[in-house]
């Protein structure tokens, strides 16, 4: 025997549109499965409503049934022209909860379709890993594959923090969506506030029985093999950002970030100084008087270099585009080789004769002319 549609609903028989549509928002909202899981009798009801609604608010289905009652429509299905399908009756309810009611009422997993997985809970925290790299590496870049300890996703509960699906079960306090409006009554007439839903903790879903792996959290500790593209040009200090590579969220929450600090590994010969690169080059006296070759180590393997007979200490060489690439742009710095000149620290007997000897010698008298620039001239050239 069918309800009749005015009972179901709780209004009487001359009811407005208005107070039909309240009551029906009322009753579904009780009878909604979201809130009452797998309670076949609130399932009925919640059909029952649905059927009762789209009667009701429906100026000519009204009229018909307030004179014919059910026998308006047949037997069987009566004035409802759904299946009773659930997505039928959830496609009503935007006319009458309005854009915002229908995305509460939902949550805000069914705003993204019936098969989207929540991801309300916390946002996973960002992680830090500091990252050595050589000059070479710096110099072209480099993809390090890392191990990184951290949270990861349960892979048990595939991140939701319950035992099964079951256990999951939307809010009751908020409806589903994490926040809860209170009016009050101020002497500037209603205010409302809107605050995190205190059952659960703006989540929109308690759990009623917890995955066993990871305690209902979501997440694990454990770790993950991250491969981190380091682009060329990168300096001491900077830091690279991945994005969601960071630790798992709690129950579904986005994960954070991960970030990388570069350090630069010394190189046992080659000083970095911003885009350039610095090579100390010593050289013997005579190396230095009679001109020679000499192989230089550089960030992209080693390099030759012409030494000109009568080199002074303090020469630099610039070696073009030598250097670090800008990171982000096509420029890139020089090798700079300051030249040394060694003087020997220990003389044995015969080598001091021979250099008493030259010492008397006009060649050996120092001569500098305007073009041996100052030390101080030539660094500041130098870095120009
Ligand atoms: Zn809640
Ligand atoms: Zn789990």
């Amino acid at each position: 025997m069918k309800r009749d549609y005015y009972e179901i609903l709780g209004v009487t028989k001359s009811a407005s549109a208005d107070e039909i549509k309240k009551a029906y928002r009322k009753v579904a909202m009780q009878f909604h499965p979201d809130r009452n899981p797998g309670d076949k009798a609130a399932e009925e009801k919640f059909k029952e409503a649905a059927e009762a609604y789209e009667v009701l608010s429906d100026t000519d289905k009204r009229s018909k049934y307030d004179r014919f009652g059910h026998q308006a429509f047949g037997p069987g299905t009566g004035g409802f022209s759904g299946s009773g399908n659930m997505e039928d009756i959830f496609s009503h309810f935007g006319d009458i909860f309005g854009d915002d009611m229908f995305g509460s009422f939902f949550g805000g997993g069914r705003r993204g379709g019936a098969g989207a997985t929540r991801a309300r809970g916390q946002r996973g925290s960002n992680l830090r890993i500091k990252m050595k790299l050589t000059y070479e590496e710096i110099a072209k870049g480099v993809t390090k594959n890392v191990k990184v300890k951290k949270h990861v996703l349960c892979t048990t509960c595939s991140g939701s923090g319950a035992k099964d699906k079951s256990s999951i079960q939307n809010c009751g306090t908020c409806g589903g969506s994490g926040q809860v409006k209170r009016v009050t009554n101020t002497f500037l007439g209603q205010m409302q506030t809107v605050t995190t839903c205190p059952t659960c903790n703006g989540e929109g879903s308690t759990i009623t029985s917890k995955c066993g792996v990871c305690k209902g959290e979501g997440r694990v500790y454990g770790e993950e093999t991250i491969a981190i593209d380091i682009p060329a040009g990168v300096q001491e200090g900077m830091q690279l950002s991945m994005g969601g590579k960071g630790n798992a969220g709690e129950r579904g929450g986005a994960p954070g970030d991960l970030i990388i600090q570069i350090e630069e590994e010394p190189h046992p010969e080659l000083v970095r100084d911003g885009l350039n690169v610095a090579y100390d080059l010593h050289i013997s006296f005579p190396d230095a008087a009679f001109g020679t070759t000499v192989e230089v180590p550089t960030i992209d393997g080693r390099a030759k270099i012409k030494i000109p007979a009568g080199t002074q200490s303090g020469k630099i060489f610039r070696l073009k585009a030598k250097g670090f690439p800008e990171v982000q742009g096509y420029g890139r710095g020089d090798q700079l080789v300051y030249v040394n000149v060694w003087t020997p620290q220990h003389l044995d007997s015969d080598e001091k004769a021979a250099l008493e000897k030259l010492n008397n010698s006009e060649n050996f008298k120092p001569r500098p002319d305007k073009n041996n620039k100052s030390f101080f001239e030539r660094v500041k050239e130098a870095f120009n």
